[in-house]
This record gives structure tokens, C-alpha cells and sequence, in this order.
């Protein structure tokens, strides 16, 4: 379980980037076998996109652009019961925040179902397809394994006219789901089970979110996808490794069918990532169940949950140009390595905000009540560009509550008893005494500021050990804040069999009393900020301006970056 041959050295995406697809469509395009680079991203729209989607989508449109050709976007939408328009609309708005453009080349596979039916009535009047009436159960027993050949179904010899007859009356309704099915004839004792008579078209008496009720027979994948990639001109067909089993049926059907193109078929390792289960069929559960609010909850590992937590999409670039594409192992990428690319954009790019999650009331009892001064904040020390902004301080302050201690053990640096700190941007403040109530909990801190050290600095040089964060009680604005935490406890989720026993029952803390600064009121939706020594979050979209509410998008502790020094030795 570590980032294996699949993660290489930090090489930007560039023309010159090679890898050994990119060898491949260089040397179609110098040896004239293609004269244009097409390829296509292929999602079915039976889920949101998640973590994996992007290798797939980086890959397919960056080839296209870097080689001056076009990538589709095609919905390979051949299964009704599980497809939505939902999925469909959320699949484009992920492509395009990501920052890839199918421009005007949108399709659909069913937009090709009257093509691919007259394809498969080709396929039976050659004598290459029959109309099987065994049940799917029947279908599997006969198939065999892979260490025995299968048996011919008894349908199998049926005459060309009785397939077409039948097939034409699947069509048209005259038989339940499941009744009957078309398959390819080609050999039941292929050492390849897809070669095995794999099933074209089947029975579903389905809505379909694109072609209505005009269709009751659907075709399988299997038989959609490469036809369709012909019908597009596709030269590259670009898949994960488990399809590369399907590769000989992919070119049968190429072959046997008058087809207007020839595309090919390459396959590329899936990326997966510790922590983390990327399956549409397993996340949806947890949708359905509830164990999530929803796809685009920020803990989720889709592409929409991550935009709703303030992922920047370069980020998720800079990691995918450091993805390699080959290594047959089912290892998984560190989620380490992502965050560490986000943490690396959100540095440079999120302005410093400040915000309090446990607020402990300060009082400075030698400031002049009723006073506000304005004092000078940075935005962003990174990026002087971004300048600076003017924070209210005044008598009565909010610090965060884990910035004192009574009773500081050897190494607590920030407010204790008797302790001065700084106040970033505006005072040295001295702790004088400790309010505490019936409990004895402590409800207030008793301060004293030096006036010499405004803006942070004091005129004879001492420093103290720490600085706070802080906000003036009566400029601050309530907030919720969302604390997410990984999904799964182990980063090997289900290794013991089951996903459900490894979801982390801690994985949102929501903090209802915290507080911020005034500037983040009108804070964007998808911008994210950084709270000073905190971490980053963005505002949800269920924020509101009576009732803000803040994600975290990622604390600020990079664990990559440590795990990469200590390997690299002192
Ligand atoms: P899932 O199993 O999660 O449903 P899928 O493979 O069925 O995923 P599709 O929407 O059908 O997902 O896939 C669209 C494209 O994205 C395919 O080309 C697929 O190979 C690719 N893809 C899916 N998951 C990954 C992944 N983890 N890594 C790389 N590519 C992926
Ligand atoms: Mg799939």
C-alpha cells in the first residue's frame, strides 16, 4: 500500500511528457495512422464522478489537446434502470471545473440505438449472432470457468430467419425482461470467457432518461462502446485495465460489423487512493442510506464533494501530472500526496482570514473602553500582490480557547498566568487573572497591553514565544464550521470484508459557536481562505448571510511533506 511505480517524478504535463500511451498516439500520428487524434471520455451517468474520474478525463482530453485533435464527451448510457439526468447534468458540471472542454462534442450512446440495432440484425443475418432463450442463471452455468470451456446454449443453431423474427419481436415488446437475449456466436470454448457468445442486447422494459419508452431492448456495454467509438472516429480508445480482457470482442465486433472507422482500444492502470473507496455503486449506498447527506457531501470522494469542501482543481492537475499510467498492481495513490498538492496551491493562493472555533472571552483591562482601531492585516504573505485589509481591535477580544492554559505544561508556549504574547498585527497582551464560573471553568481572560507594541513589534526588541489569532467581540460574526475527518478509518477500507465496519463514526465534527472575522460575510461560495493557524475552509452552500456556515477544506499539517523528509534523512 504505498505510491509505487504509478508516481513519478514531478514532471509538469507538456508536449514533450511521455508515457507509453503517448508513445503510442506519436508514433499513430508520425507513421500517418491517424491524421487526427480523437478520443473521448466515456462516463455512465449512474453516479457523481469520483477521485479515479480524473486520470481518465486528464488523460483522454489532455492527449487530445497536446495533439492537436478533439476529445469527446459521450454518456455511455445503455442501462436505464441505473441512469439519471441528475448524473448526466452533474458529470458535465465536474469536467468543466476540473478545466477540460468537450467544446461541441457532446453524444450519447443511445443516440446511437437505431445503429446499433441494425448492427446486430447485420451481425444475425451473417450467421454471427442468435437470440438465446435461457435464463441469465442458465447463461452463467453455461459458460464455464476460467479453467473450463463453456456449452453451446441449445438455441445456439437457430436459423437466421426465426433470430430475426425473434429479435425483431424483442424489439418491439413481445416478451418480458429477461426472456430472451441476442449473442454474439463465437466460440464457447475460447480461453477469453468474453468470447465465450457474449450477450449484445437484452430486454428492459425501462424509461430511459434520453429515449423515453421508443426502446424495450438495450445493448450491453460491450456492444455500444466500440461501435460507438467507430461512429465518433475515435483513434484511442483509452480504458482502465479491467477492460483489457474485453479487448478481442472489442475488435470482433470492429471487424465484423461495416463500421466507418477503426478505432483501438488501450488500456491504463485505475487510480485508487488509501482512505478511500472509489466505486459509484458503493458510494451511492452510502448515499442512499444516509451514512452521508448526499453525494456532494464534503467527506465524500467525488468530484462535486470536493469542490463543496474548496479543493482547488489545480490541485487535483498538479497531482494527476505526477500520475503514471502503467503498474499492473492494485496498489492505491497516498491521500497524502493529494492534499499535499492542494495545501501547496491553497499556500500560494488563499488570502489569511482570521476566525475563532472555541472562543475564550479576553478583556484588556488598561484599554480605553469604547475604543476601535483599525490595524493593518496581511492577506496573503506569500503573494504580496494581494495586500492587506484593516481588522477592528478593541478592549474586549475572542481568542481561541486551545491558546490558554492554567497550568501550561514545559512545552505550552501561548497564554498562561503571567505570560505575554503577541496579538498578530496588534499588541503584546499579558495574562493578569483568570475568570472562571460556578464550575470553575474558565469564562474569561484578564489582560494587559502594552501600548509600545502596536502592529506586533515592541520598541526593545523582546519577542514573545507566540502569536494569536484573535477578533474583536464586537466586529465578529457567528459561524458554524464543519470539521471533516477521512471517511474510512484504515487505508485499506473493506480489507477485512466489510466497507461498512470501517467507516470512521467520526468523520464530521460541526463546531455551532465559532466566530470570524467581518471581511468573511461576503466570502464567496467555493472560495477558500485560510484561517491563521487553523487550516482552510471555504462557505458551504447551505451558508446563509443571517447563518454562515464554513467547510474545512484541509488542515494545515502536511503529512506528505513530513513523511518526504524523513525518507529523504536529516
Ligand atoms: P465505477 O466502478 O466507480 O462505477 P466505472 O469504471 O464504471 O467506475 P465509468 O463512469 O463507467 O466508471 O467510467 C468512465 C471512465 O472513467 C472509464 O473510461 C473508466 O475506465 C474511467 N475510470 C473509472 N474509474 C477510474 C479510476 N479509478 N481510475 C482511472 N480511471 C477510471
Ligand atoms: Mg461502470
Amino acid at each position: 500500500m504505498t505510491s509505487d511505480s504509478r508516481v513519478s517524478s514531478r514532471t509538469p504535463a507538456s508536449p514533450e511528457r511521455r508515457d507509453f500511451i503517448r508513445e503510442i498516439v506519436a508514433a499513430d500520428v508520425r507513421e500517418g495512422r491517424a491524421s487526427e487524434v480523437v478520443t473521448r471520455f466515456p462516463p455512465e451517468p449512474n453516479g457523481y464522478l469520483h477521485l479515479g474520474h480524473p486520470k481518465a478525463i486528464a488523460l483522454n482530453f489532455g492527449i487530445a489537446q497536446e495533439f492537436g485533435g478533439r476529445c469527446h464527451l459521450r454518456f455511455d448510457d445503455t442501462n436505464p434502470i441505473k441512469e439519471e439526468q441528475e448524473y448526466i447534468d452533474s458529470i458535465q458540471e465536474d469536467i468543466r471545473w476540473l478545466g477540460f472542454d468537450w467544446g461541441e462534442h457532446l453524444y450519447f450512446a443511445s443516440d446511437y440505438f437505431h445503429q446499433l440495432y441494425d448492427w446486430a440484425v447485420h451481425l444475425i443475418k451473417a450467421g454471427q449472432a442468435y437470440v438465446d432463450d435461457l435464463s441469465a442463471d442458465k447463461i452463467r452455468e453455461h459458460r464455464g470457468t476460467l479453467t473450463e470451456p463453456g456449452k453451446n446454449s441449445p438455441w445456439r443453431d437457430r436459423s437466421i430467419d426465426e433470430n430475426l423474427n425473434l429479435f425483431e419481436r424483442m424489439r418491439a415488446g413481445e416478451f418480458p425482461d429477461g426472456a430472451r437475449v441476442l449473442r454474439a456466436k463465437i466460440d464457447m470454448a475460447s480461453p477469453n470467457i468474453n468470447m465465450r457468445d457474449p450477450v449484445l442486447y437484452r430486454i428492459l422494459h425501462a424509461t430511459h432518461p434520453r429515449t423515453g419508452d421508443e426502446w424495450c431492448i438495450y445493448p450491453l456495454y460491450d456492444f455500444a462502446h466500440g461501435q460507438s467509438d467507430a461512429i465518433e472516429g475515435i483513434t484511442h480508445s483509452l480504458c482502465t485495465l479491467e477492460f483489457e480482457d474485453h479487448r478481442p470482442l472489442y475488435d470482433w465486433l470492429i471487424e465484423n460489423l461495416p463500421v466507418p472507422s477503426r478505432p483501438h482500444q488501450y488500456e491504463f492502470a485505475r487510480l485508487n487512493f488509501t482512505y478511500t473507496v472509489l466505486s459509484k455503486r458503493f458510494l451511492g449506498r452510502l448515499v442512499s442510506e444516509g451514512h452521508v447527506r448526499g453525494w456532494d457531501d464534503p467527506r465524500m470522494p467525488t468530484l462535486s464533494a470536493l469542490r463543496r469542501r474548496g479543493f482547488p482543481p489545480e490541485g487535483l492537475r498538479n497531482f494527476l501530472d505526477m500520475v503514471s499510467l502503467g503498474g499492473k498492481g492494485t496498489s492505491a495513490a497516498e491521500i497524502e500526496m493529494l492534499e499535499h498538492e492542494v495545501r501547496d496551491v491553497l499556500n500560494r493562493r488563499a488570502l489569511r482570514r482570521f476566525a475563532v472555533l472555541r472562543p475564550l472571552r479576553l478583556v484588556i483591562e488598561n484599554y480605553p473602553e469604547g475604543q476601535v482601531e483599525e490595524v493593518e492585516a496581511v492577506n496573503n504573505p506569500e503573494d504580496p500582490s494581494a495586500g492587506t485589509r484593516k481588522a477592528p481591535f478593541a478592549r474586549e477580544l475572542w481568542i481561541e480557547r486551545d491558546d490558554f492554559m492554567e497550568d501550561p505544561p514545559r512545552k505550552f508556549f501561548r497564554l498562561a498566568p503571567g505570560r505575554e504574547v503577541r496579538l498578530r498585527y496588534a499588541y503584546f497582551v499579558t495574562c493578569t487573572d483568570v475568570v472562571k464560573d460556578a464550575s470553575g471553568e474558565i469564562v474569561e481572560l484578564r489582560c494587559a497591553y502594552d501600548p509600545e507594541t502596536r502592529g506586533g513589534d515592541a520598541p526593545d526588541g523582546r519577542r514573545p514565544k507566540a502569536t494569536l489569532h484573535w477578533l474583536s467581540s464586537e466586529h465578529a460574526v457567528p459561524a458554524q464550521v464543519r470539521i471533516y475527518d477521512r471517511l474510512f478509518t484504515r487505508p485499506d477500507p473493506g480489507a477485512d470484508g466489510d466497507l461498512y465496519a470501517d467507516l470512521n463514526p467520526n468523520s464530521e465534527t460541526v463546531l455551532q459557536e465559532c466566530l470570524v472575522e467581518p471581511a468573511l460575510t461576503e466570502l464567496p461560495v467555493g472560495e477558500t481562505v485560510q484561517f491563521e493557524r487553523l487550516g482552510y475552509f471555504c462557505p458551504d452552500p447551505d451558508s446563509t448571510p443571517g447563518g454562515l456556515v464554513f467547510n474545512r477544506t484541509l488542515g494545515l499539517r502536511d503529512t506528505w511533506a513530513k513523511l518526504q523528509a524523513q525518507a529523504a534523512g536529516p
